[in-house]
């Protein structure tokens, strides 16, 4: 459907996550006009999103209003609509009322989808984390099991959880569901924890990282009751279990997928766009795409090149720093000046496994340190990305070091609100989530 045109000299950015929010920031402050548009009316913080599946966070803490991000930028005008269409030879995006907006320049950064490899049962019956609303939905899905599970009108077993994916997302759930029915079980909310399994293909968990901190995962891990099972693939997910490829099956009404992602939608239908792996946009070292003047992608949605032939991978600072660099480019795009190819400032990878527990990889040689220290590492990287969103990153700090180190048996409370972090927000600066309960509405996502 082709409906009105609304044209403008504005960058039109599609997106306001990490990248999409650091481009029209950057853009914004030199006054150039933007239009960034999304599907939600908050820009949410994913490196969050198991705190909030496993009520340690309220959602509301990690989802910001675009609007309120950007109340300072006159020139940043934020739509909340669903792109249905990206063309790239026209610079625009379709929205699902019809409306076209164009502009001078167009920055892809619509992020990532969760990625079944076609795994039968996968999409219908697992439980990915993705968004603000995934998580919430897993928390509201957990928290009806532990109801009847207190109440009697479940075995303890429909408290087994099955994780799909040893990386960083898997790893950190896990961690933190253990931790969870650990302390339901002290207070004797639930008469003893449910089983957490963590399956991955692959000989270890961590891959990324070093050999060091696959050992520290697993032995955290499984010294707090996980039950990893390395070399296993996932056959079929089924409402009711989980067959794997070695023939086994596990009985389970929760299966939670951190087994991979691909490009957005959206963006693997945009006609004449040249997407590679991942069905992500292959975008040359300035992050513009090749034949298409004017086209920019970033963040989650680019395979960015790096050092040696490699990819950068799919992190918060890969996205806020392509988001700054892509905007940096376009003012120079304007002055008449070439495009400069993307330094990426690696700032190392890292992953809390539990409280108490994270393990970083920093510097140049990828330095391992774990415990507090790669805490304090995780902690510096990622109240620098929420700044994006948040000018008071000490709030954050302060409430991380709490849920760090407090006695998590003795804070846990079920029912209750989580912990806020004491951002000191206006009551009216809410985001508006929804969330879909059944699982058919997540198909179509
Ligand atoms: C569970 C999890 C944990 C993570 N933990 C870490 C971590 O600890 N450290 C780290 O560095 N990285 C982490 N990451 C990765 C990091 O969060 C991402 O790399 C980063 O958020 C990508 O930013 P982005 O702006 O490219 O995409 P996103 O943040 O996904 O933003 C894309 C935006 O595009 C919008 N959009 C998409 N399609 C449409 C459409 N059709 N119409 C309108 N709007 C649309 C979406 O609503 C979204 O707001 C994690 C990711 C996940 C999923």
């Amino acid at each position: 459907m082709t409906g009105q045109r609304n044209e403008s000299g504005n960058v039109v950015v599609l997106g306001g996550g990490l990248a999409g929010v650091a481009c029209a920031h950057r853009l914004g402050d030199e006054g150039i006009g933007v239009t960034l548009v999304d599907r939600n009316d908050y820009h949410q913080f994913q490196p969050l999103l198991y705190q909030v599946a496993t009520a340690q966070l309220p959602a509301e803490d990690i989802a910001r209003p675009h609007r309120v991000i950007f109340h300072a930028y006159p020139t940043v005008e934020v739509r909340t609509a669903h792109v249905t269409e990206v063309d790239v030879a026209n610079l625009s995006l379709t929205m699902s009322d019809g409306e076209v907006v164009g502009g001078s320049h167009l920055v892809i950064a619509a992020g990532a989808q969760p990625e079944f490899f076609g795994v039968p049962g996968a999409a219908e019956h697992a439980f990915p984390l993705y968004s603000v609303a995934d998580a919430e939905r897993l928390r509201l899905h957990v928290q009806d099991l532990v109801r009847a599970v207190s109440e009697g009108q479940l075995d303890e077993d429909a408290l087994d959880v099955v994780v799909v994916g040893g990386g960083p997302t898997g790893v950190e759930i896990t961690g933190a569901l253990t931790e969870l029915m650990a302390a339901l079980a002290t207070m004797d909310r639930i008469p003893k924890s449910g089983r957490i399994f963590l399956i991955d293909r692959g000989s270890t968990l961590l891959g990324a990282f070093s050999s060091r901190s696959h050992k520290y995962a697993h032995k955290k891990l499984t010294t707090q009751g996980a039950e990893p099972r390395l070399d296993t693939g996932v056959a079929s997910v089924h409402a009711d279990r989980v067959e794997l490829d070695d023939g086994t099956a596990i009985r389970t009404r929760t299966v939670i997928w951190g087994g991979g992602e691909s490009a957005a939608p959206v963006v693997q239908a945009a006609a004449g766009l040249k997407t590679g792996r991942g069905g992500r946009v292959d975008v040359l070292p300035d992050l513009t795409v090749e034949g298409h003047p004017g086209v920019y992608a970033i963040g989650d949605a680019a395979n960015i090149p790096g050092a040696h032939g490699t990819t950068l991978p799919q992190l918060g600072s890969v996205a806020q720093q392509s988001g700054d660099w892509a905007a940096g480019n376009i003012l120079r795009e304007r002055n008449g000046q070439p495009p400069q190819p993307f330094h990426y400032k690696d700032k190392g990878i890292m992953a809390m496994i539990g409280r108490n527990a994270a393990v970083a990889e920093v510097g140049k040689h990828r330095h391992q340190v774990d415990g507090p220290i790669a805490f304090a590492a995780w902690l510096g990287v990622h109240a620098m990305l929420l700044s994006g969103a948040h000018s008071k990153a000490d709030a954050f700090i302060s409430w991380a070091w709490d849920y760090f180190e407090r006695d998590h048996a003795a804070t846990v409370e079920w029912s209750a609100k989580p912990k806020r972090i004491a951002w000191g927000d206006d009551a009216a600066d809410v985001p508006h989530i929804s969330v879909h309960r059944d699982h058919s509405s997540r198909k179509s996502r």
